[in-house]
């Protein structure tokens, strides 16, 4: 989706600072982290959020978290404890409409989230 920021951003028309990517995934730095560690685990395909995958997404879905396992190993901080967040939505603060787990980790997380 030419319009979507995170497309262009698997597309290479927009910066990020990559960490890891394979054939279904790309995972990179949070522009604005709210941990010491903030990565951001994405489809390299264009699905709006967890609520419209469909069943032929379940292997991908399935990949990500482990992928978003691998960062926070990667990033130190598996020992240590991290989150994996999607947010779907509106009322969950979902600003960008392109599938996407936060981990986050490296400080204390409060729970539950706000
Ligand atoms: P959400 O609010 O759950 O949709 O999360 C979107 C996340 O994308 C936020 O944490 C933003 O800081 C992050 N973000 C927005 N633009 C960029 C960008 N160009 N590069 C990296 N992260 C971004
Ligand atoms: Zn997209």
């Amino acid at each position: 989706m030419a319009e979507c920021l995170f497309c262009r951003i698997v597309e290479r028309t927009i910066p990020a600072k990559i960490l890891y990517e394979d054939e279904q995934c790309l995972c990179f730095a949070d522009i604005n982290p709210q941990a010491r560690v903030h990565v951001l685990v994405i489809p390299k395909r264009h699905v709006t959020s967890i609520g419209s995958a469909t069943e032929d997404d379940s292997a991908l879905l399935g990949h990500l978290l482990g992928v978003c396992a691998k960062v926070a190993r990667d990033q130190g901080v598996a020992d240590s404890g991290y989150r994996v967040v999607t947010n779907v939505g509106q009322e969950a603060g979902q600003s960008v409409f392109h599938l996407h787990f936060h981990v986050l980790g490296g400080r204390s997380l409060s729970w539950p989230p706000g």
